[in-house]
């Protein structure tokens, strides 16, 4: 074995502060497996953070990646139109215009932050105002805009300020968020979150100063909860009674994920602009945005681009992962094994070794959060809810249960049920917050791998909860 595939090599020479799983190497991957550099299979059911949706290195991908890098590989785009863009937007609009027919005119990039980016720019130039306001719990990525619109963690910003201004935050709706038990019906969390973000606008910052409102429809890194309908028509009329834009970063959740090819199709609200990366091309780096070209139009040509973004062998692969969607009905293929993925772990909850598992959350689709029971969240809401009468004898704070590092997770579950299942030789992540863990394998697993996984994780679970 080579030195330099070792994780010694790689210890000494790549950047410490990427957080990393595991220390495989990983060499070789093929659908829903990935291979060490000592030929150990790992069944991935991480999809490397949910990019590869087809699995890894699919068959009609790879060609049209191939047959573009043997035409052009780099058809810069402020030189002039590029014809694997332009082929991949003839079937992405559809898509697109099934989330809302105004969305007509697309910018890609290469990475979801920078697309994320792109929509706040776009948002300030539309609307001719500064403010941004983002969910709690959200992640927009790792660059120094996106830092600041990250509300998921504080590791992600910390020690990196000051960050960009004008972003203000408001709770997304979920119960743990407002520090309320499970059982809080989902009308009120919904009026809880639209009042505090009315509260934002009255206190904070001002709808003449606000240009966007940007949500992840599905929360990715804070925990896997998919909005409810009525939540994002809520969100719609506020931005439509204050004139502010809707953005919806469909990053993680978009691409076929949640059984729609966009998240926002189970709602039917219109975002002003919707951002795309992670599976549109596979495993290529693209990404984009997507707005009525009436927006788009008022970004003054050269105020947008840049050297790689849509590049022609990602774009080449984006438009074979659409046709793949199309001929391989990935979509039927998801209905069938999330309806198998939900059904095993409602059966397996019902277990003594799975009633650990507090919630499974998704809707209709393989973006899967698997909820812990967490003893140290509990025992904060109690304090919550008792706080100013013995508040003082509870030893948890809601930050201290909210803010774990896998490092010093203490009682979470979910990062050791996920050492579990490496040792079993799956791959899966947990979210950044709360103590759930996600499960996103690929859109055309098929049952038996499926089956596989889910048995993996039930054995995991066992051991973690014994
Ligand atoms: N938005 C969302 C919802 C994401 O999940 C991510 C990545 N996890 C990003 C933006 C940032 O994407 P990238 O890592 O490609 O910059």
């Amino acid at each position: 074995m080579s030195q330099t595939l070792s994780a010694e090599f790689g210890t000494a020479h790549v950047a410490h502060g990427v957080g990393r799983l595991t220390p495989m190497i990983m060499s070789k991957a093929k659908g829903v497996h990935v291979w060490d550099e000592k030929d150990n299979k790992y069944l991935d059911m991480t999809c490397g953070i949910g990019v590869t949706n087809l699995g890894h290195c699919h068959e009609g991908v790879t060609k049209a990646a191939q047959e573009q890098c043997a035409t052009m590989v780099h058809a810069q785009v402020n030189i002039g139109f590029s014809a694997a863009y332009l082929r991949l937007l003839e079937k992405f609009l559809p898509h697109l215009a099934n989330v809302h027919p105004s969305l007509d005119s697309v910018f890609l990039w290469n990475s979801g932050a920078e697309a994320v980016e792109a929509s706040v720019k776009l948002a300030r130039a539309a609307t001719k105002k500064q403010n941004i306001i983002v969910m709690q719990g959200s992640y927009h990525g790792r660059t120094m805009g996106t830092m600041a619109m990250t509300k998921s963690k504080t590791i992600y910003g910390l020690g990196f300020g000051p960050l960009m201004p004008g972003v203000f935050s408001t709770p997304f709706p979920y119960y743990s968020q407002f520090g309320l038990p499970e059982s809080t019906p989902q009308s009120e969390l919904i009026s809880s979150s639209l009042h505090q973000l009315e509260l934002v606008l009255a206190q904070q910052t001002a709808p003449t100063d606000t240009a966007a409102i940007i949500l992840e429809p599905v929360l990715g890194e804070g925990g896997y909860v998919p909005a409810p309908d009525a939540f994002l028509h809520g969100l719609r009329k506020i931005c439509d009674k204050y004139d502010i834009l809707l953005i919806a970063d469909e990053v993680q959740c978009g691409m076929g994920r949640t059984g729609k090819m966009f998240y926002s199709e189970y709602s039917g609200v219109r975002p002003d602009i919707i951002v795309f990366a992670k599976g549109i091309a596979n495993g290529f780096p693209l990404s984009g945005i997507a707005s009525r070209k009436e927006l788009m139009d008022l970004q003054k040509p050269g105020t947008m681009g840049g050297t790689y973004g849509g590049n022609a062998v990602a774009c080449a692969a984006a438009r074979a992962v659409l046709t793949a969607f199309e001929e391989e009905k990935i979509l039927d293929n998801v209905a069938g094994r999330s309806k198998q993925v939900f059904d095993f772990l409602d059966k397996f909850q019902k277990t003594p070794a799975g009633s650990v598992i507090q919630e499974v959350r998704g809707r209709g689709g393989l973006m899967v959060g698997i909820q812990f029971a967490n003893p140290k969240m509990q025992e904060a809401q109690q304090a919550h809810s008792t706080a100013g009468l013995n508040a003082s004898s509870h030893n948890t704070t809601a930050a201290e249960a909210w803010q774990y590092h896998p490092s010093d997770a203490g009682e979470q579950l979910a990062p050791k049920v996920v050492q579990a299942c490496i040792k079993r030789k799956m791959l899966i992540l947990s979210t950044s917050c709360f103590d759930v863990i996600r499960m996103i394998p690929p859109l055309n697993v098929t049952e038996q791998e499926m089956q596989q996984g889910l048995e993996i994780f039930a054995e995991a679970v066992t051991e973690v909860a014994a």
